[in-house]
């Protein structure tokens, strides 16, 4: 059976960078996280083509003409997009495919795929996304002043998506959002071959009755 697309967005700092790895490590093989393009430069750490394919602004606007993303977005004056080949082969595969996008991405792949879930993460309260904030440590107050900025006017969009998924305990959020998507699976709209399937059964079945 084809996997599912499906997006994750949320506040920076509200941890779905954690919870996505800890689903990938989890449900091993199940699912497949989307590597993105982007105009950014890489971050200490990253390694091309694992966080992201790191490309000049002139390689991402040959990758758009070209039609090769899903969708993409201009987030902090950089380009951000979905390479359309690795999601279409893993949901091929039967893989669940991951999209980790900023909220553009999100609206726009769901105007493409109005079947797609959007999840949205959210810590349990503003106090909380601030705390945590400051609690990386590595961020300048300044940093953490626009990201509750931006937080503030991202959280506009959150009933744009079709499910909120507090995240408090890891771990419980990463149960909520698996069960989530196999609550999606389990989709009648999913599953038309075995609906048929039933339906014409129970056709036979009641024709049978009727003959007897
Ligand atoms: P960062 O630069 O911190 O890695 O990512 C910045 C934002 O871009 C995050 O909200 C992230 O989810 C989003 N993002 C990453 N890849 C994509 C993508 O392919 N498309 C879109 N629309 N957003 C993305």
């Amino acid at each position: 059976m084809r996997g599912i697309l499906i997006v994750v967005s949320g506040f920076s700092g509200a941890g779905k960078g954690t919870v996505i790895k800890r689903l990938m490590e989890k449900y091993e093989g199940r699912y497949a996280l989307s590597v993105s393009a982007t105009t950014r430069n890489p971050r200490e750490g990253e390694i091309e083509g694992r966080e992201y394919f790191f490309r000049t602004e002139e390689e991402f606007e040959e990758m758009i003409a070209r039609g090769e993303l899903i969708e993409y977005a201009k987030y902090v004056s950089h380009y951000y997009g979905t390479p359309k080949a690795y999601v279409e082969q893993n949901l091929e595969a039967g893989k669940d495919v991951i999209l980790e996008i900023e909220i553009q991405g999100a609206l726009n792949v769901k105007k493409a795929f109005p079947d797609t879930p959007l999840l949205f993460i959210a810590p349990p309260s503003a106090q909380e996304l601030r705390n945590r904030l400051i609690g990386r440590g590595s961020e300048k107050i300044s940093v953490v002043k626009a990201r509750l900025k931006r937080a503030a006017e991202e959280s506009e969009y959150m009933p744009e998506y079709d499910y909120l998924v507090i995240n408090d305990i890891v771990e419980d959020c990463v149960d909520e959002v698996h069960k989530i998507i196999c609550m999606e699976h389990n989709k009648c709209f999913r599953n038309k071959e075995l609906v048929s399937k039933i339906q014409g059964e129970l056709k036979e079945m009641k024709n049978r009755l009727i003959d007897d």
